[in-house]
């Protein structure tokens, strides 16, 4: 059995085919986490990139709702998985998905219907005063609490996973770049260090994967997003007394949150382009005084991007290029619990149990257009729309 890629998709699904008796090669082309899993923001939240309606529309309510369960399930996942391992990765409950405009207020009084109608707790809508007790910002008009959402230190817990699957048996190749792959009844996967043969192959190689899988290309586009740390402030515990994570509802979101070492760990802006935008600690640190105007002055410690692998309707993109040959993909900003479930339907599949894999590949996505060079003018034009409206 052979996985491409080290993030939380390849290590969790290196764990779950290991504890299963398979014999697991992983190949990672740079360090375990390099890639989106250990860059990200941290914020662990049930649903998808797309929203439940959006899904719905997709593959109707029967799996709908089927999908929803799976994606709870695996924020129960990660922290049953943290448990149970002792990963050190600082785990956090709480969320507050915030308003910035009367519009958002609507959608988030929408999302509570939603909520109640997928069994799920619908939160509380915070306004005014008790708003204010939880985020010390004059931004927003309104947030919804999230009991299931939270946070975690995201390198730590992808290389706690791998430590994971590596004591259950599976061999992890760092530094393993795989330049080619022959599909047949057994897969020749070539790297520069040898080429390893397997009944079965999966793909995770995420936002990075680049060429290598011609039919897979086309479906994702890799969007750079970025992420500052301030220098650890007293000040910062009573931004977010309850040390929760926070995004906002626009489409270019802010998302933040308190870092074990009292940091403000601030993510936001993209690039198409995935080439990070010029000034980017003092923009980022601009973006973070609008919601935050107590950091100003702060000093910026860290500055990091990653990309994420975007479809066109941000939906996951999961499915087989061959009886053999299973792929996950196309998380769409919104993988880090997400990927951890990912890695466990996939073993589950390549066992012979394919049920829940099957409902995630039913979902229908089409490619961008063009090659590379147009996705990026299509995608701008695209999201142009969306950036406006971030503005009303
Ligand atoms: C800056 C940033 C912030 C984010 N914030 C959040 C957040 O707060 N919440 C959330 O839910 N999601 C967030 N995401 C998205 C989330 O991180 C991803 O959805 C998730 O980590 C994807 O994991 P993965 O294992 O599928 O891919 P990755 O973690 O990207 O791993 C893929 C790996 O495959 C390797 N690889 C690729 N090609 C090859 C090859 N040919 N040979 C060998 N190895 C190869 C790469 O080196 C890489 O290590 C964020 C992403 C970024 C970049």
């Amino acid at each position: 059995m052979a996985i491409i890629g080290g993030g939380i998709s390849g290590v969790s699904a290196a764990l779950h085919l290991a504890e299963r008796g398979f014999a697991v090669a992983l190949l990672e082309g740079e360090d375990i986490g390099w890639g989106a899993s250990g860059r990200n923001g941290g914020q662990a939240l049930p649903g998808f990139g797309a929203s439940q309606a959006k899904i719905k529309s997709l593959v109707g309510a029967a799996d709908s709702k089927k999908l929803w369960d799976m994606s709870v399930e695996a924020v129960d996942l990660l922290h049953a998985q943290i448990q149970r391992f002792g990963i050190p990765c600082d785990p956090v409950v709480g969320y507050l998905h915030a308003a910035v405009k009367p519009r958002h207020v609507r959608e988030l009084q929408e999302t509570q219907d939603e909520l109640v109608a997928l069994g799920a707790p619908p939160g509380e809508l915070l306004q005014g005063e008790a708003l204010r007790a939880r985020l010390n910002s004059p931004r927003y008009l309104a947030a919804l609490t999230d009991g299931i959402a939270g946070h975690i230190h995201p390198l730590n817990y992808t290389l706690g996973l791998a430590q994971a699957a590596q004591a259950a048996g599976a061999k992890i190749f760092s530094g393993t770049r795989v330049t080619s792959v022959e599909p047949g009844k057994t897969v020749a996967v070539r790297t520069a260090r040898g080429t390893v043969t397997a009944d079965f192959l999966l793909v995770a190689g995420g936002a990075y994967l680049g060429g290598l899988m011609k039919p897979l290309a086309g479906y994702i586009m890799p969007v750079g997003t970025y992420i500052i740390a301030t220098e650890p402030r007293a000040d910062v515990a009573a931004m977010i007394p309850g040390n929760e994570a926070v995004a906002d509802l626009n489409f270019v979101l802010d998302y933040f949150r308190r870092s074990a070492d009292d940091r403000m760990l601030f993510g936001g802006r993209v690039s198409y382009s995935t080439l990070p935008p010029p000034s980017l600690p003092e923009s980022m640190l601009a973006r973070a005084c609008k919601v935050f105007p107590q950091l100003k002055g702060a000093r910026v410690e860290f500055c990091w991007g990653g990309n994420v692998d975007i479809t066109v309707n941000r939906a996951p993109h999961f499915g087989r290029l061959a009886d053999n040959i299973l792929f996950v993909q196309g998380f769409s900003g919104h993988g880090v619990a997400l990927t951890g479930l990912a890695g466990k339907v996939a073993a589950e599949a390549i066992a012979g149990q394919a049920a829940r894999f099957d409902v995630f590949a039913k979902i229908p996505h089409s490619r961008f257009p063009g090659g590379r060079a147009f996705r990026v003018p299509a995608l701008l034009l695209a999201t142009t729309y969306f950036r406006l409206r971030d503005m009303l």
